[in-house]
Formats: structure tokens, C-alpha cells, sequence
């Protein structure tokens, strides 16, 4: 059995960042940069007013000064002339500043009569223009990789790019494998159960990133299981689920090396999740997972999710830990890695009573994974220790 940190290593061994593609920016939100992208243009790309007021020269501007409005500037718009000494032009919120002045005094702080405008409040120091290319400049770059947040999204488009170089989502191909599960909505037979966890792992996967397949349910035979993994042909990446223990009806280690499956590791030191496989199958990275649906979700984003990452061009790290108080004592750890279904309440991180790994009821009520390293001690409450988020849309 190895280490989760050594089986990590040897997953991220397994793939490779994908080639970028181009996207329009309208579709770009949570995809992830494959080339830094260039702004075309400055922000703003010129003086600009950054408030609705009067225009004029700063150094003539004093409680009581007098000036002549000669002309206006909405934003879109730029007053034609020059504003000479005792003349201001009426401007407003994101209006280029006309030649000749360099201030806006904000319209609370004058009185217009006719063609006069006159300063009667205090202004402020001013000078509410907002620089030329003071956001940013033509040239300057958005770096890759970053997945792209709606406010990246709105940088882009400042910069005047409409389309956007991001990774290929990696396609995943999902197969459950068991004679005992039926997909939901079907009717099951007295002795079977509804295929769940991969529902799990296909969202897990798109909110990555990535593209998954739910494949119809391979059975525990040869042919079935050869069949469903001849349909999982051409993805980047193939989860099997259940199946891979070495139980007579454990079939996927031994057929997926019958198609050549290259092994890079068969049983890792963790709790839930002890069976887990992975090599390469043709041109697809493999993964099996075990079926058991806790344990199947902790290894989805213990050792999934970040492999998406790595595909995405996000790096090779582990899912990022936080850290937080224990909210009540738990016992010493065993000699796997321990990842506890807890919920996180204003006393800290607090472990369910049990940890069956069967109960998708008590995973559903999870917001952290606890994580206990192997033979940790026991722990009183208030002592820090470190979990995995699970994120809530
Ligand atoms: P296995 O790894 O095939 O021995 O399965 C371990 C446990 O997980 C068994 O109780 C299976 O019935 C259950 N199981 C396997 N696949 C799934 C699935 N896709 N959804 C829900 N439970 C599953
Ligand atoms: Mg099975």
C-alpha cells in the first residue's frame, strides 16, 4: 500500500496539461487561461472625468471663483475646443476631459446660473479625473494559468478581447460496474440498489472543469466490463467505479490488464477508499475507484479533482487543506489516512459519530473532510487540524 501523497504523485504522472482552444468570452466564465492574454487598448484611453461636475483648471479653482460654461461633454462625447482661463465646460461620469483643464469641481459644490457657474461649496482636493490607462495599459497581461472569475471576465473585455485562450476540457468517461445497481427511475430488482456516487463524480468533474460521461452500467462479467470500457474509448480520462477489490466479482483490475492497462498503483494507505487503481489504457489516463458512494466522493476530490487540475494547466498540487479547531475529541487514528465526514459550526470542525462509509445521508450533510494523518494521537478539542472543504453551489 502506498502513501495518498505518493499516489497523488503518481496520478499526476499519468496526464499531461491538454492544448488550448479558443473560446468566445461569453462562455469563458470558470474555464481556465491557457496563454496570457494581451489588453489591445489603455483603460481608460484617456482623461476622464469621474464624476458628473464642471471642467475647468485646477489652479483657478477657490471658493467664490466664476466661471463661463462654454460647452458639454457627456461621456461618448468630447467637448471639441480648448477651455481657456475663466471658462469651464459641463462634464459628466466617464467623459474624456476637455483640453485645457485638468479638474472637475463636482456639481454639489457649484451654483449654475445661465452661462455662470460658481463655485459656492468647499471642493475638496479634487481632482476627479480619472488618469489615461490608469486601470491598465495596451500590452499589459492577464498571466496564465488562472480560471477565469466574472471579474476576469470583465477585464477581458475592457481589453477589448472577445475570444479568450483557455485548456480543452478534459473529457471523462464514467462507468459504474456491478450487477447489483440500476440507473435512478429504473425499477430495481429485490436484490439491487440505485447506481448513486457516479452522479457525484460527474458534478465534482464539471464544476472543475471538465466534461463528463455517465456510461450505461457495466455488469460484473468480462464481456460487460470490456464492452463498457470499449464505449469509454477516446476520453482523456476514464473512472471505473466498484469492482476493484479482490473479491471473485472484482473484475476491473483484471480485465482492464487483459486490454493492456499499464498500473501505476493498486491500494492506497487511506480510509474510506483503500481500493483504488489507476494506470493508462490506451490513449486515456484510468482510474478505479470503489464503489462504496462515501468513499468513491472522497476519493473524487482527494485525488480526481486535483488531476483534473493538472489537465486544466493548473498545476500538480494536492486538493488545497484549511485549517480549523477540533470541536470535540476524537480517538487515535489508524495506520491509514483518515478523511472524517464533519460539519464546521462556530466551535470548529466537528466529526459525525459515525463514519460508515456506506452512508450517502451523512456525506450529503458534510461540509469538511477532517483529514487524520496516519497513526495521528488522540486529539482534545480546540486543537487545530486540517480539512478539505467540501464546496455547496
Ligand atoms: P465494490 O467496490 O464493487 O465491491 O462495491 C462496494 C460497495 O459499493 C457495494 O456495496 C456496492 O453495491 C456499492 N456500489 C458500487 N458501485 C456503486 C455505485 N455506482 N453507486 C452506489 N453504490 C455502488
Ligand atoms: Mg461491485
Amino acid at each position: 500500500m502506498i502513501s495518498v501523497a505518493e499516489a497523488l504523485e503518481r496520478l499526476f504522472a499519468l496526464v499531461a496539461p491538454l492544448e488550448p482552444e479558443t473560446v468566445p468570452l461569453r462562455v469563458a466564465a470558470g474555464r481556465v487561461l491557457a496563454e496570457d492574454a494581451t489588453a489591445l487598448r489603455d483603460q481608460p484611453p484617456f482623461p476622464a472625468s469621474a464624476m458628473d461636475g464642471y471642467a475647468v483648471r485646477g489652479d483657478a479653482v477657490a471658493p467664490g471663483a466664476r466661471f463661463t460654461v462654454i460647452g458639454e461633454a457627456p461621456a461618448g462625447r468630447r467637448f471639441a475646443g480648448r477651455v481657456g482661463s475663466g471658462e469651464a465646460v459641463r462634464i459628466f461620469t466617464g467623459a474624456p476631459m476637455p483640453e485645457g483643464t485638468d479638474r472637475v469641481v463636482i456639481q454639489e459644490d457649484v451654483t449654475r446660473e445661465g452661462d455662470m457657474a460658481t463655485v459656492t461649496g468647499t471642493p475638496g482636493p479634487g481632482p476627479h479625473v480619472r488618469p489615461a490607462g490608469a486601470d491598465f495599459r495596451a500590452g499589459d497581461r492577464v498571466a496564465a494559468p488562472r480560471r477565469l472569475s466574472a471579474a476576469d471576465l470583465a477585464l477581458l473585455a475592457a481589453m477589448n478581447l472577445p475570444e479568450v485562450r483557455v485548456t480543452r476540457r478534459p473529457s471523462v468517461a464514467i462507468l459504474s460496474t456491478g450487477d447489483e445497481l440500476v440507473m435512478p427511475g429504473e425499477a430495481p430488482g429485490d436484490d439491487q440498489i440505485v447506481a448513486s456516487n457516479v452522479f457525484a463524480l460527474a458534478a465534482l468533474l464539471e464544476a472543475e472543469g471538465a466534461e463528463a460521461r455517465i456510461l450505461p452500467i457495466a455488469r460484473d462479467t468480462e464481456s460487460s466490463l470490456r464492452a463498457g470500457l470499449q464505449l469509454a474509448q477516446g476520453a482523456d480520462l476514464i473512472l471505473t467505479v466498484g469492482g476493484a477489490s479482490v473479491g471473485d466479482h472484482d473484475l476491473v483490475a483484471p480485465v482492464a490488464a487483459a486490454l493492456g492497462m499499464d498500473t501505476a498503483f493498486y491500494k492506497v494507505a487511506m480510509r474510506p477508499g483503500k481500493p483504488l487503481m489507476a494506470g493508462r489504457l490506451g490513449a486515456s489516463a484510468m482510474i478505479g475507484l470503489p464503489g462504496n458512494p462515501v468513499s468513491a466522493i472522497v476519493c473524487g476530490t482527494v485525488f480526481v479533482a486535483p488531476v483534473i487540475r493538472k489537465m486544466l494547466g493548473l498545476g500538480a498540487a494536492p486538493a488545497p487543506r484549511l485549517t480549523a479547531p477540533l470541536a470535540r475529541d476524537i480517538a487515535a487514528n489508524g495506520p491509514r489516512e483518515h478523511y472524517m465526514r464533519a460539519r464546521l459550526g462556530p466551535e470548529g470542525l466537528e466529526p459525525f459519530a459515525s463514519q460508515d462509509s456506506a452512508l450517502l445521508s451523512l456525506m450529503a450533510e458534510a461540509d469538511a473532510l477532517l483529514i487524520r494523518p496516519p497513526s495521528d494521537g488522540p486529539r482534545a478539542p480546540g486543537e487545530t487540524v486540517e480539512y478539505l472543504p467540501l464546496p455547496r453551489p
